[in-house]
């Protein structure tokens, strides 16, 4: 008799839905790997869909920005063997997060004016602040290749090895001319975990720091690497603040752009 094939769930919260996406671009190795598993819930490629069955290994994109996307991530915990966050939203906070120093109401009424009274956000947080995750993908969006790994490592039941060097590891194999020193621009390479394969240095456009910080980042040297250059600290902490450095560095910076000499 056939073994029954794992259960599967992709789930996401609030966000822009370009990690599924991503799983859906697999096309012919989504085909393969559904021969061997059971994606039984999965709204944005499903139409009958099982909301309440246990899973064996699940994935969650986006962030925890209202409180329904807290209690269905709570809901989805409590189902699931094995637990995925999926891109930098998930595992970091990613862009959502950048605004989180400037009170709810006060972005509620930016973005959608004056006595709206339906929204129910929160501060947008990622999921891996609320429950325990088992594997942590990030990635804006996540890089197939490295999905499709981890699903197959996961599967034969070993867990799979993310880089830990940064981005400008990729950009110095690839001998791309390093943006700081070319362009004096602010690239996040160096604190940045590779896996894209250095791909904005390697098209002319400096690291965003998409898929996250490294263990152990130094954003001290960088900041002084960058401020040596002649780069402003609005400059720097414009770029830093999308997805490379943390909030108190960027409150840091905007400190000191206060006391920057106007240019
Ligand atoms: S261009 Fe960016 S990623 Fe490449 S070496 Fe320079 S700092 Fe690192
Ligand atoms: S180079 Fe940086 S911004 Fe570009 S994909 Fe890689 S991590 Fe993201």
């Amino acid at each position: 008799m056939e073994a029954s094939k794992p259960k599967v769930g992709i789930f996401g919260l609030t966000g822009c839905a370009g990690d599924q996406l991503q799983i859906l671009n697999c096309e012919d190795e989504l085909v393969r790997l559904a021969q061997r598993l059971d994606i039984v819930d999965w709204v944005m490629a499903r139409s009958d869909n099982n909301h309440l069955c246990r899973l064996d290994l699940a994935f969650v994109e986006g962030v925890v920005a209202t409180e329904r996307d807290l209690q269905s991530l709570k809901e989805i915990r409590a189902r699931t063997k094995t637990l995925v966050a999926l891109g930098t939203c998930a595992v970091w906070g990613g862009l959502p997060a950048m605004k989180n120093d400037i009170p709810r109401d006060v972005l509620e009424r930016e973005v959608y004016g004056p006595g709206v009274s339906f929204l129910d956000s929160v501060e947008a947080l990622p999921p891996t602040d609320f429950v325990h995750f088992d594997l942590q993908l990030p990635g804006c969006p996540i890089e197939r290749r490295e999905f499709l790994a981890a699903v197959n490592a996961l599967l034969a039941g070993t867990e799979p090895e993310l880089p830990k060097v940064p981005v400008c590891w990729e950009c110095k194999a690839k001998e791309n001319v390093c943006r700081v020193v070319y362009a004096q621009e602010v690239c996040c390479g160096a604190m940045t975990r590779a896996g894209c394969g250095a791909r904005c240095p390697s098209h002319g456009v400096a690291c965003a720091g998409c898929r996250g910080p490294i263990e152990e980042p130094n954003y001290d040297a960088n900041i002084t690497m960058f401020a040596g250059r002649g780069i402003s600290w609005v400059e720097i902490a414009r770029k830093m603040s999308h997805f490379s450095a943390p909030v108190w560095m960027t409150q840091g910076l905007e400190q000191e752009m206060r006391h920057e000499p106007k240019r």
